[in-house]
């Protein structure tokens, strides 16, 4: 409570304002790319037993909120912008990328309509591979699979455990459990056909809706405010594919976009982001695809010369009304200054 009262006078007050410019004197202006997902009306956010009310989605009020914050201290750019101000090293002003991965249909629904309204430019990031199948994609899959479950819990012999299922964060724990078991014991390539074997006979809520259809994408693509990106073509770690799986994810996911929308795709978000997910294969195969830029999800902000196939992002919170002076806070790369300055004098 004391701390955040503390951020919010610091934020507010006028201090944040002196460490930007004392961080901008020492090491230039920044430019701190956000992430989201789903972004849902606000009654599917306020239900959390609902299955899409997960870490990283939030409700339309909540965006107009972060962009009514981020107004206040930011500039909101494009991804062209960002990168040619990167490239050039030379960052006009503290600038903040809107950027949304995964491809959902929600984005186009739910999402542009603000972004238009406003005239606010995003960056939609997304999986081929579910525009054209329209199957969910492998983690949506063990997410529908541990909410279609009517019992309270369940034993999955393959992997030899039993799951809790007796309250929605109970099922998201089970499912991510599953997820990070599957990652650690088989090969990307086989998580479909697992997934279904488990699932068995087991039917899915519909699943229709989940995704953009190539229809919107198509209107997204002519709207300048809409910058459409690569997001690989099944969304699997790329760390944890071999070198001709990856090369195929982040081929594939470019080709298909460019056939549909008729233009050059030039980003790309590595799927999951971690440190462990991308390696100079991966960023050699963008290169050859004449990628410019491909974000992480490791957190924190970009300046000049920054590695432009390796930039930071930060996540877009739940609930951004509720701590406005911690999304300020993180937005600005401050946690991360925090961290530096502690090891620094630890050293
Ligand atoms: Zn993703």
């Amino acid at each position: 409570m004391l701390t955040g009262l503390l951020k919010s006078f610091f934020i507010h007050a006028g201090p944040f304002s002196v460490v930007r410019a004392l961080q901008r004197i020492k090491k230039g202006p920044c430019i701190s790319i956000l992430y989201g997902h789903r972004v849902l009306p606000d009654e599917v956010i306020a239900n959390q037993a609902d299955s899409r009310t997960i870490t990283g989605q939030t409700s339309v009020s909540e965006v107009w909120c972060a962009i009514q914050e981020l107004r206040k201290f930011y500039t909101i750019i494009s991804m062209d912008e960002a990168v040619a101000q990167i490239k050039n090293g030379h960052i006009k002003t503290d600038s903040v990328v809107l950027t949304f991965d995964d491809g959902f249909q929600d984005n186009f629904t739910h999402l542009y309509p603000l972004l238009k309204k406003h005239n606010i430019p995003a960056t939609y990031y997304v999986n081929s591979s579910v525009i054209s199948t329209k199957n969910s994609l492998w983690f949506q899959s063990i997410i529908n699979y541990f909410f279609a479950v009517r019992e309270a819990s369940v034993f999955v012999s393959f992997s030899n455990r039993t799951y809790d299922l007796s309250t929605a964060t109970k099922r998201y724990e089970s499912a991510f459990h599953f997820m990070r078991y599957l990652q650690a014991n088989y090969k990307p390539e086989e998580f479909h056909s697992i997934i279904e074997s488990v699932a068995g006979e087991l039917r899915f809520p519909n699943e229709d809706d989940l995704h953009m259809t190539w229809e919107d994408l198509k209107e997204l693509s002519k709207d300048p405010l809409i910058t459409i990106g690569a997001h690989s073509y099944n969304h699997y770690p790329l760390g944890f594919c071999d070198e001709k799986l990856s090369s195929y994810e982040i081929n594939q996911s470019i080709n298909e976009l460019e056939n549909h929308l008729g233009y050059k795709i030039v980003h790309f978000s590595y799927p999951r982001g971690h440190q462990e997910d991308f390696n100079q294969h991966h960023i050699d195969c963008l290169k050859s695809k004449q990628i410019i830029s491909a974000v992480s999800t490791i957190r924190g902000v970009n300046r000049k010369g920054e590695d432009l196939h390796r930039l930071r992002r930060v996540g877009l919170p739940q609930n951004v009304s509720k701590a406005k002076a911690d999304f300020i806070w993180h937005v600005g790369g401050l946690p991360e200054l925090v961290k530096s300055i502690k090891s620094k004098r630890a050293n």
